[in-house]
């Protein structure tokens, strides 16, 4: 069964990929350009995972971690930071500012899925392997 992954990103470039990789993965996306309209989201759909930039408009992901971690139905959702953040500790900070966990970008399209996918459940991985078809050069992205 595919998840329900919502990804709060500023940045439509950044934006496209990840949309695209869950999709080839055949996961159901979801999206909220800012972090307002993110936790706003996360309230109402229940996402199964949730992708977050830590650089956004008005409410940076740090203020998004902390608010979804106040509410018990939310906190469950695991949460991962997707940032270009390379300074020693940042990985701490996220993480204890309630980020389940860090991706770095720029991010690797080969790995992507697979390292979101440590925070699913084995039930909601990926239905579909796109390296079996064409190449496995994930070109459509
Ligand atoms: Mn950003």
């Amino acid at each position: 069964m595919p998840a329900r992954v919502l990804i709060i990103e500023d940045n439509p470039a950044s934006m496209e990929l990840m949309v695209c990789l869950l999709q080839a993965y055949g996961h159901t996306v979801l999206l909220a350009p800012d972090g307002a309209a993110g936790i706003a989201l996360a309230a109402s759909a229940m996402p199964d995972l949730i992708v977050c930039d830590v650089h956004l408009p008005c409410m940076d992901g740090y203020g998004v971690v902390r608010h979804l971690k106040k509410q018990a139905a939310l906190a469950r959702i695991p949460i991962v930071a997707v940032t270009a953040l390379a300074m020693v500790g940042d990985r701490k900070n996220l993480l204890s500012a309630g980020f389940d966990g860090y991706i770095g970008k720029p991010i690797e399209p080969t790995s992507f899925i697979p390292q979101l996918e440590m925070f699913l459940p084995a039930g909601l991985h990926a239905i579909i392997d796109p390296t079996a078809r064409t190449h496995g050069d994930h070109s459509d992205c």
